[in-house]
């Protein structure tokens, strides 16, 4: 009998601006950025935390702590590999994941496929276990006023 884990993630990163707007790996041109002592990366911070939490370990925070200069700037898609080695040390192998941005702008849509390769490298999975859906609030409250980018992760592990 196969051991299996299921995880969720959550994470949301305030607009600014003179900063890169990196998501998933991608960079995406526009005029803003997201605000973070990393490099702001919303969707892949949630990614980590689905994967932490479905391994039964602690969140982004504890292992990447803000307070630590090391990860200043850091490019996040580091965080995610070290995050992939931890689980890969407790035996864990990603089955697939399941993802939603929620923002206004920009419009993924040209960028969906790539931020798919892009975190499929990452997990070590094929693309067709990556799924990265990105929709609006319908205008209503943070990410529908335009102040931010939320993300939310789910993730299935195997033993
Ligand atoms: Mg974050």
């Amino acid at each position: 009998m196969t051991d299996f884990r299921v995880g969720f993630g959550y994470d949301s990163h305030r607009f600014a601006p003179d900063r890169p707007l990196v998501i998933g790996g991608v960079v995406i041109p526009y005029e803003l950025g997201l605000a973070a002592h990393s490099d702001g990366d919303v969707l892949i911070h949630a990614v980590c935390d689905a994967l932490l939490g479905a391994a039964g370990l602690r969140d982004i925070g504890t292992y990447f702590p803000d307070t630590d200069n090391t990860w200043k700037n850091v490019d996040s898609t580091k965080l995610l590999a070290k995050v992939v080695d931890l689980i890969a040390e407790k035996g864990w192998k990603v089955n697939n994941l399941d993802c939603t941005l929620i923002l206004e702008k920009p419009k993924m849509k040209p960028y969906i496929e790539l931020i798919i390769s892009r975190l499929a490298e990452l997990l070590r999975i094929e693309p067709d276990r990556v799924a990265v859906k990105a929709k609006t609030n319908e205008k209503m409250g943070f990410t529908g006023a335009g102040e931010g980018i939320a993300a939310t992760a789910a993730v299935s592990l195997a033993k």
